[in-house]
């Protein structure tokens, strides 16, 4: 089937308020110009290099999301034009983004990383190191970088009710951190969870914005 009608199908499935990232990494401008033509704006990339490139030769209106482990070194050849970083999961980090979206006069939105899964590989927050980053509240001195929400990834098992669990799980931190610390904050609204083998799940507990590849553009 082809990138065009695999969008067309998402899109009939999932609800309008609930974002598309259209993951493209590994994927030739070609692809990425095939989901472009069918109405797709949204991609997200997982390495800095690549996206570098990518945004380079593509068009003006796309929206790139950056989705992977980030190195503070690489910050600043995205600062410049990136749409959200999903994966903000260190102090570090977030000085270093807040530094390069200041020299770049913009504000770069973030999502907090949480580590939900069973895997040691993937990073992120555990939830009781983002209530300590939150409360020691650094982050409020940021005027180049905004939280607008939560990133997670569930642990890879057929195993559905696991799955669910910790989408429900990510799904209660968000709702427990808007309650705490972005009451009056109407941009901390987003939940990124749900991938190609899951988003069902998750669109089901809650997520606002899902990251889907393999579906749209097949196997990497
Ligand atoms: C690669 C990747 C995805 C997309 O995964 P698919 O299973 O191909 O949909 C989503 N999120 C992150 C963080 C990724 O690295």
């Amino acid at each position: 089937m082809s990138i065009r009608l695999k969008i067309e199908e998402l899109r009939e499935i999932v609800p309008s308020d609930v974002k598309i990232v259209a993951v493209s990494k590994f994927h030739s401008n070609g692809e990425i110009m095939e989901a472009y033509d069918a109405g797709q704006r949204i991609f997200g990339e997982s390495r800095v290099q690549e996206l570098v490139q990518k945004q380079q030769d593509l068009p003006e209106d796309i929206e790139w999301h950056f989705i992977g482990n980030l190195q503070r070194n690489k910050v600043k050849q995205i600062a410049p034009f990136v749409s959200l970083i999903h994966s903000l999961d260190s102090e570090r980090l977030m000085r270093e983004i807040e530094k390069q979206g200041s020299v770049n006069n913009r504000i770069i939105p973030c999502l907090l990383q949480i580590h939900i899964a069973d895997e040691e590989t993937k990073s992120g927050f555990s939830p009781e190191e983002c209530r300590l980053f939150l409360s020691e509240g650094k982050w409020r001195e940021c005027s180049h970088m905004k939280i607008t929400g939560i990133m997670g990834m569930a642990t890879f098992t057929e195993d559905e009710n696991k799955v669910r669990k910790e989408f429900d799980q990510l799904k209660s931190l968000f709702d427990e951190f808007k309650d705490t610390h972005f009451k009056n904050d109407p941009d901390f609204k987003e939940v990124s969870m749900g991938m190609t083998g899951d988003y069902k799940l998750a669109i089901e507990a809650g997520s606002t914005i899902i990251r889907i590849g393999t579906l749209i553009f097949g196997n990497r």
